[in-house]
């Protein structure tokens, strides 16, 4: 990594990146925490098996990111997520180790819950099984270069800070803007990252059985690019393209073909301010993002903080570091 980091602002990278990402310890509570709870759902679904998702397992989280669960019931007919949730929600009360359930009506319902004491939250969701398939997708991209993980925990703090982080609120989910770095590295003249879909279809077949799929991606190995740009010159080239390259009325980002697609007008993108999409399900992932005002504040951001970083080149001057540390 140090490789990478011969200028101070990538050096700051560096340094930001570890003192928060996720630990080897906080993923062994987690994974503790999955065991269990699949354990006492079987007594009620005898065949239910639990994926920890998400950040947690994708190489992109944080010492401070909540685990996402899903909780996978094979059968004939798919059972009604809401229906499930409420059967957990009343076996999680008798938990002793778990506390604050609370059911989330979402278009993928959600029962969300703490470990008791503490402050580590999950979200569980019922057969969402895309986020299984994109989780180990995103894990490759993640080990693919050394510099992928700085660079996406750095934005997603950067987001975060400045408020552009919140599907809930109508602002970016850390799915879709990982899914934005993504795209930039694999857009660039030389690109930092390649299709891992197109190099590697069979790892990634959208309808390999779900228990292989964390099995699939084992094998690729690091992708060789000729790009040697520092931590630092990319964080800038990132900002710069979402802040005067990227036509958000005209391009469609897509990570599954490594490069950007016309908007057409079919319903997923028409209307939409920001389209992203989805590598297994080819829907618009950014669709949070419908008020003109919140898309508004999310391009402002990007050409704000690429102003200041082109000069100061310090990485406080977009985002208080030690604050964050
Ligand atoms: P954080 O560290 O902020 O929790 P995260 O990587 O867990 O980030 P989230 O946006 O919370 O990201 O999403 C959690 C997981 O849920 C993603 O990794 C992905 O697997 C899945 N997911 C989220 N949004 C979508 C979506 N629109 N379509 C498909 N899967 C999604
Ligand atoms: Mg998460």
């Amino acid at each position: 990594l140090q490789d990478y980091a011969h200028d101070k602002l990538s050096g700051q990278m560096v340094e930001l990146f570890e003192a928060c990402q996720q630990q080897y310890s906080d993923l062994v509570r987690k994974e503790g925490i999955r065991t269990q709870l699949q354990k006492d759902i079987q007594h009620v679904y005898a065949v239910a098996r639990l994926y920890l998702t998400g950040s947690s397992m994708n190489g992109l989280g944080c010492r401070s990111s909540d685990a996402d669960l899903c909780l996978v019931i094979k059968g004939s007919k798919r059972p009604d997520p809401i229906h499930v949730l409420s059967v957990l929600q009343k076996l999680f009360r008798s938990l002793p180790y778990v506390e604050k359930t609370q059911l989330i009506r979402a278009k993928v319902p959600i029962l969300r819950f703490r470990e008791k004491g503490s402050d580590l939250e999950f979200d569980l969701n019922i057969n969402n099984t895309v986020g299984i398939r994109n989780t180990f997708l995103l894990r490759s991209y993640a080990y693919a270069d050394l510099r992928i993980r700085p660079m996406i925990l750095v934005i997603k703090k950067w987001a975060r800070h400045h408020q552009i982080n919140d599907a809930s609120k109508g602002t970016l989910s850390s799915y879709t803007l990982v899914l934005m770095v993504l795209n930039y590295l694999q857009t660039l003249k030389d690109p930092v990252l390649p299709s891992l879909q197109r190099d590697y279809p069979d790892c990634f077949h959208p309808s390999m059985e779900i228990d292989m799929v964390p099995e699939g991606p084992k094998q690729i190995p690091p992708y060789v690019s000729r790009n040697w740009s520092s931590l630092g010159e990319l964080l800038t080239g990132f900002l710069k393209y979402y802040a005067t390259g990227f036509s958000w009325d005209k391009q469609v980002i897509s990570v599954r073909e490594a490069r950007t697609l016309p908007k057409n007008n079919s319903h997923e993108w028409r209307n939409k301010y920001i389209c992203v999409e989805e590598p297994f399900e080819r829907n618009n992932v950014a669709r949070a993002v419908h008020e003109s005002i919140k898309f508004e504040a999310i391009k402002a951001q990007f050409a704000e903080s690429w102003r200041i970083l082109q000069y100061r080149k310090d990485l406080n001057s977009i985002l208080p570091v030690r604050a964050i540390i």
